[in-house]
């Protein structure tokens, strides 16, 4: 009995141990690229952000201070991802919004630099776009959705 016992009980920590690795999928995204055909479609910036999880140098896009109306839509996959009303200037160097378009942006954590951050990433392709912080405008929403302008491309509107 005592042997029997104990074969189950490990069969059944086997069966529980794989059912906890299951439990953790990889977020299955819409458009799934190899690691080459990415390289292929972006530039060594683009891909060095949205596939490397990558920072730009801070001042360095022309978004940051772009106040033109439109949209922003991610630059490997054209997904809508941020309105230029949720824009802000933030000071940091980087394009700063509000809030995104709902939906399109998921939110994922990761551990970089020792400690949690909230990161920001293409709904549709996983593209990596930058960071969200709790120190957004208060009047509105608190956050600051930090992003890299090279994952972004600019649609300015038509009126
Ligand atoms: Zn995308």
């Amino acid at each position: 009995m005592k042997i029997r016992f104990s074969l189950l009980s490990l069969l059944f920590l086997i069966s529980f141990c794989s059912k906890s690795q299951n439990a953790v999928p990889k977020k299955k995204y819409k458009i799934n690229k190899t690691n080459s055909e990415w390289k292929n479609q972006l530039t060594a910036i683009q891909y060095y952000v949205l596939r490397e999880a990558g920072t730009e140098v801070a001042f360095s896009s022309s978004y940051d201070k772009n106040y033109t109306k439109g949209v922003y839509v991610c630059a490997a996959c054209k997904t809508e991802l941020y309105s230029s009303k949720h824009k802000f200037d933030s000071g940091t160097g980087w394009p700063s919004f509000d809030r995104a378009i709902k939906n399109n942006v998921a939110l994922d954590i990761d551990y970089d630099i020792g400690y949690a951050r909230t990161e920001l990433k293409c709904n549709t392709c996983g593209g990596h776009l930058g960071h969200s912080f709790s120190d957004g405008p208060k009047k509105t929403t608190g956050k600051r959705h930090c992003i890299n302008g090279v994952a972004l491309k600019f649609i300015p509107s038509k009126k």
